[in-house]
């Protein structure tokens, strides 16, 4: 993972941004940080508590949040962010978008210059379709099982589908051209699953 990094780290690269800190999104991240130097790291405000390594990690919930326990592998890391971001606001070229649901402080970032979503983990286009995590597809159960609060993804994911979306970059799946018509498909999907 440290070659893979280097070869990375052969970009000008500034910044590295985090949309939450499972395991599977992190696990680069001090080896990339120490191979780039002193690049900026940001990451949520909310979802920085669960960055870094036990026992310094807070797994604690606030009282206007769903009271069921975070869900994966959270193994922290010893990189520290430089920035701490909250919602709407512009971080770089990307708007930042809060999108709680698959973990608490989960942000997704929109590119306004071309309408491309990193949309993290809110949304799955393993298959080639755009879902909401936590909805399917069926044949890639890993993300829904790391889900901590499944309707709160939904509202999130109503949320995004009023950004102006030209395509979706998700964690998991590969890049999908479109608009929001596919997320608001998506959520139609994801209502008659939760009924
Ligand atoms: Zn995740």
């Amino acid at each position: 993972m440290i070659a893979e990094a280097r070869k990375v780290a052969m970009e000008p690269i500034a910044r590295l941004l985090l949309t939450h800190a499972h395991m599977d999104h992190i696990g680069s991240l001090d080896g990339l940080a120490r191979a780039l130097g002193e690049p900026q790291v940001a990451i949520g405000k909310r979802e920085a508590r669960l960055l870094p390594k036990p026992p310094a990690q807070d797994r604690s919930l606030d009282p206007g949040e769903p009271q069921c326990p975070v869900k994966g592998g959270f193994p922290g890391a010893a990189t520290k962010p430089t920035h701490l971001l909250s919602d709407g606001e512009l971080y770089g070229s990307l708007r930042v978008v809060a999108s709680p649901g698959h973990t608490p402080g989960h942000l997704a970032y929109l590119d306004e210059r071309d309408g491309t979503l990193y949309a993290g983990d809110a949304l799955v286009t393993v298959g080639g379709q755009v879902e909401v995590i936590g909805f399917g597809p069926w044949f890639f159960p890993m993300t829904a099982l790391a889900t901590w609060h499944k309707p709160t993804a939904l509202t999130s994911a109503r949320r995004l589908a009023e950004l102006p979306i030209r395509r979706y970059a998700a964690g998991h799946g590969r890049v999908v051209e479109g608009g929001p018509e596919l997320l608001l498909a998506a959520i139609r999907r994801a209502e008659a699953k939760l009924r």
